[in-house]
């Protein structure tokens, strides 16, 4: 009797573990094809995305401007327009990129390009020895002058006869720097420093400051917006307009200035300036 048992019991035994391999087998079969109908639907769904968006995403072209800068970066229509903003907008093209201009204070420029909140900066921005130390500067694409702005009565007649006189500038910019370097340190003359350069224009025209040091360009469009103002004949400095870049981004750098070479032979450079600065 108790042999029968044993027997029956092994039997038992030998059934309820045949039961659960089976029952394991059948599990482990459903999750296969449960996971290849998965790896299907994805796969399908990432030839759909595919096919919906067939490019890569394009990568953005970040410029930080300060557009209070006729004709390279002004505001026209909610846009910003200018040399500058066309010459970046030529460049992105050539890199595959898309422009994307950022307007902020001039003085923040360098920052936001050394920090990477943008990629570029244009801003008619000389290259000076000083800003280099922060920033690469791509090749020169285009000439600059600083020129001085006075009333039609004034007797001011050249930079020597700034002695004395209280002289406006936009804050922070070569003009700024060069009228402080030859006048202010050595106490010769007073400067008011303005966040805009029109804003300097406009102080000329109240009497507030008896002369303007400014860019010959935009010097050229606030002058023509106002009455009675003139720009002397001397230019006060000759200097060169450049795209500052991160230093740690050479890759970009030497990006830039292959674009901007190609747009110097193809005459398109040229053609850009020519739109919005006729010739004298
Ligand atoms: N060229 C000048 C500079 O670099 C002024 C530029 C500007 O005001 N946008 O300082």
């Amino acid at each position: 009797m108790k042999k029968v048992l044993l027997v029956l019991l092994a039997v038992v035994m030998v059934f309820a573990l045949f039961a659960a391999c089976a029952k394991n087998v059948v599990e482990d079969a459903i999750a296969d094809v449960v996971e290849e109908v998965g790896n299907a639907v994805e796969e399908a769904g990432d030839a759909i995305e595919e096919a919906i968006e067939p490019d890569e995403e394009v990568m953005t072209l970040v410029m930080a401007t300060n557009a209070e800068f006729p004709p390279y970066e002004y505001h026209e229509g909610g846009e910003i327009v200018g040399i500058d903003a066309e010459i970046a907008a030529a460049i992105a093209e050539k890199l595959g990129m898309e422009l994307v201009i950022e307007d902020m204070a001039f003085d923040s420029i360098i920052a936001a390009v050394q920090s990477g909140k943008a990629d570029i900066g244009l801003a008619g921005m000389t290259v000076t020895e000083d800003r280099l130390k922060s920033i690469n500067f791509s090749d020169s694409y285009a000439t600059g002058k600083q020129v001085i702005i006075v009333s039609e009565d004034s007797d001011i007649m050249s930079a020597d006869d700034l002695e004395g006189k209280t002289i406006g500038v936009q804050g922070s910019t070569t003009g700024d720097l060069y009228i402080t370097w030859d006048y202010i340190d050595d106490g010769l003359a007073e400067i008011e420093r303005y966040n805009k350069g029109v804003d300097a224009v406009l102080a000329l025209m109240q009497g507030k400051v008896d002369a303007v040091v400014i860019d010959n360009e935009p010097a050229k469009v606030f002058v023509s917006q106002n009455e009675g103002l003139v720009i002397l004949e001397t230019e006060y400095v000759i200097e060169e307009y450049a795209a500052a870049i991160a230093k740690d981004n050479e890759d970009l750098l030497e990006k830039v200035n292959a674009a901007l070479t190609d747009l110097k032979e193809s005459g398109k450079l040229q053609e850009i300036i020519d739109k919005y600065i006729s010739a004298e």
